[in-house]
């Protein structure tokens, strides 16, 4: 081998041409999870000690947690009568003595070493007059010299010391000195970005002089994990663009503008940016991909119905394909109502105008109107169609679709977004084009996490309300009193003929019993709480008629209370409604907490939500995140925070994951370099082919699952 040595190159090299590592130590290492000096080298500390730092034996406080680095002095095993054994550890430093008592860990006999450097974590208490901790965490830490030590994460079955695996390290590292270890960013875009090179920081995560030093390491080596994985959301985007050639609409013509100014509001600033940014990329020549996030109530089918107007007004076809038929239902008598008497441009119209018209396809429209709609969809009769899955199945033929757009998208998975997006190319002509796609979510999540998870999509926000919304006031409720009280205010309001939702507890180990618990609820609460009301039950397992036929009821405000399971999360709209309570709310995420109350508020009244927890005593923070706020965005980073440490792939994975320092929720700002660079690579070179290394290191390191995984999610 010749040249500076890449990644694959350290990869290829096993464990066993290190110093010291022989046959036992190799299968020990492996125990570990390391098989290659690859491997080895990205097997990071844990966390790192500053000797200088570290409190002297002198200062340790009895009852307070604290760090030392001693040294073993003497050490004694003896069992008791019950078989249990005891290891007594005396250690120290020159400021003074400690003790350590190891319960039921008769190894450490052998590992502790008298002589042997020791960091050891854990509470001191006094015990006979001598500041003694039991069970402590220790790290060996050998004769290492630097100020600042590495401590790897420990592995009790594996029996490989941190201080090993230092000397491993260091020896590897040391070996690469003469040849060099390559980088494939180049000078001019670390200098840009402020990134130290690969060499540096590989020597500094491991063997940092200073702590500055091991954060600019650690900054650097994340960096590199983001951009593999932006490459490839970059590269995918722009294959997908390359590819597929698509409709150059006419945006901002006669049909758009007519829409606008007959709406009875002034669409706000935000709608007007982000019709602004989907117009720009409907005018292009390549097909646009784009995900449009808004909170509940944001206005998102405004922007939808501008987007599928300028497809209309350029001969082509609109589409909306929504995750069930209860929202397809009330997208198309929304969207129909938006789009009342307005009338289309057309030159071969007698009058210079012809009637729009938009269509609703379901699994329930059936026989001789079908036929007549897949006729009329299929000659461009039907301008905007609305449905469900129903639009994507085999038998429905645009004329030409222009603009797909899909609701929810959560609810689809990503071949069902192919599907419709097929829907308009006629794969048997050369000339086959693509319809520009814009997905709709209500389910927030921070731009920078949306930069990953939908990292082959352009993002639009729509971050601002209409005017003219009360808020929703959200109350937490614990304890019987607090109940009773919510449960007399429900009805108050109910008589003065609003209605209000009843979220019933989450099983989530259950269909079964999630059901269960709602017709329990039900049940209950007709006899007790809400007796005398008029109450409905709605849940999953029901046959979707007789959901109907409630939702329908509740509509109509024939009842006066829907007692439902989640299956309310998402679209129902009924303005009437103000007032939800959610049982055992602590269960639910707060993402989740959001759209159910997302609910309510739909109409001019105000509108309250209480969040029932059976704990007086522990508020749980989600529950008082969604008291504190209602903004979407707000609550998203609330819940990234919560969740802890913001893996980009579940935890599950993450020993294997390419993505070992990289995290959502520390990395915002690299998360915005790794894009930006990306999209300056894959610009100038979209098939890598003058970047080599960046490419040969996305095939080594990220795993199909891995890479599946940022399309699916
Ligand atoms: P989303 O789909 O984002 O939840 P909708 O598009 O259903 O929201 O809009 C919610 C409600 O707000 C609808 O009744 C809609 O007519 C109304 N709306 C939309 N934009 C505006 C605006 N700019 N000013 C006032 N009301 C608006
Ligand atoms: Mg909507």
């Amino acid at each position: 081998m010749t040249g500076q040595i890449t990644l694959r190159d350290l990869a290829a090299i096993d464990v066993e041409v290190l110093k010291g590592v022989g046959e036992k130590r190799k299968a020990a290492l492996a125990d570990y999870g390391i098989n290659n000096v690859l491997e080895l080298l990205t097997n990071y500390p844990r966390k790192w000690v500053d000797r200088t730092n570290e409190a002297r034996v002198s200062d340790l406080v009895a009852g307070q947690e604290a760090l030392v680095i001693v040294e073993v002095r003497k050490v004694s095993k003896f069992t008791t009568k019950n078989r249990k054994t005891i290891v007594n550890v005396q250690v120290g430093d020159d400021s003074g003595r400690l003790a350590a008592v190891f319960f039921n860990q008769p190894w450490r006999e052998k590992q502790l070493k008298v002589g042997s450097q020791v960091a050891m974590f854990g509470k001191p208490d006094l015990f006979r007059g001598v500041l003694q901790m039991s069970n402590p965490l220790v790290d060996l830490i050998g004769d290492r010299t630097g100020r600042i030590v590495p401590i790897y994460p420990q592995s009790e079955k594996a029996q490989v010391s941190t201080w090993e695996l230092a000397t491993w390290v260091e020896n590897a590292l040391e070996r690469c000195r003469e040849r060099g270890i390559s980088d494939p960013v180049s000078a001019e875009l670390l200098s840009r970005y402020e990134l130290v090179d690969r060499t540096t920081a590989l020597w500094s995560i491991h063997f940092p002089e200073t702590m500055v030093a091991k954060q600019d390491a650690r900054r650097r080596l994340a960096f590199d994990e983001l951009l593999r994985v932006q490459v490839v959301l970059v590269g995918r985007k722009r294959a997908f663009e390359l590819d597929n050639t698509g409709i150059r609409h006419k945006v901002g013509g006669k049909l758009q503008q007519r829409f606008i100014s007959a709406l009875p509001f002034a669409i706000t600033s935000a709608q007007q940016r982000v019709i602004n940014e989907i117009d720009h990329d409907l005018a292009a020549p390549h097909p646009m991909h784009r995900l449009l996030q808004g909170d509940v109530g944001s206005g998102k089918t405004v922007v939808a119905v501008s987007a599928m107007l300028a497809a209309v007004q350029g001969g082509h076809q609109g589409a909306l394909m929504a995750p069930t038929e209860v929202l397809a239902e009330q997208h198309f008598a929304g969207v129909r109502n938006l789009l009342e008497g307005l009338l289309v441009p057309d030159e071969n119209n007698l009058f210079g105008d012809r009637q729009l018209r938009v269509e609703l396809l379901t699994s329930r429209v059936t026989s001789e109107r079908r036929r007549e709609l897949l006729r009329d969809l299929a000659n461009g009769g039907v301008d905007i169609l609305i449905g469900t899955h129903a639009l994507i199945q085999d038998g429905v033929k645009f004329s030409s679709l222009g603009v797909a757009v899909i609701d929810e998208q959560h609810r689809f998975g990503v071949e069902q977004r192919a599907a419709l997006r097929n829907k308009g190319t006629d794969t048997t002509s050369m000339t086959a084009t693509s319809p520009d796609v814009l997905i709709m979510t209500a389910t927030p999540i921070p731009r920078t996490a949306a930069m990953t998870v939908y990292g082959d999509l352009d993002v639009s926000v729509l971050d601002e309300m209409p005017p003219g919304r009360t808020p929703i006031k959200t109350f937490w409720v614990a304890g019987k009193k607090s109940e009773s009280e919510m449960w007399e205010e429900i009805r108050q309001t109910i008589s003065h003929g609003q209605q209000a939702f009843v979220v019933c507890p989450l099983i989530e180990e259950s269909d079964k019993l999630q059901v269960a618990s709602a017709e329990d609820t039900f049940k209950t609460l007709s006899k007790t709480e809400l007796k005398g009301l008029k109450l409905g039950l709605l849940h999953g397992r029901m046959p979707s008629n007789e959901k109907d036929e409630v939702m329908t009821k509740f509509r109509n405000r024939k009842l006066d209370v829907l007692v439902a399971t989640t299956v309310i999360e998402v679209g129902v709209d009924v303005p009437n409604a103000t007032c939800m309570v959610v049982l055992d709310a602590d269960r639910f995420g707060i993402a989740q907490l959001h759209q159910l109350r997302g609910r309510v508020g739909r109409g001019a009244i105000a509108s309250r939500c209480w969040l029932v927890t059976s704990d007086a005593e522990i508020s749980s923070p989600r529950v008082d995140a969604l008291v504190e706020s209602t903004d979407g965005f707000y609550l998203a980073e609330v819940d990234l925070e919560l969740r802890g440490e913001g893996t980009i792939m579940n935890t599950a994975q993450k020993g294997r994951s390419d993505l070992k320092l990289a995290s959502l929720r520390r990395d915002r700002d690299l998360i915005e370099l790794a894009r930006a660079a990306a999209t300056e690579i894959i610009g100038n070179d979209p098939t890598l082919k003058s970047h080599n290394e960046i490419r040969d290191e996305i095939d080594l390191l990220l795993t199909p699952d891995e890479e599946e995984f940022l399309f699916k999610n």
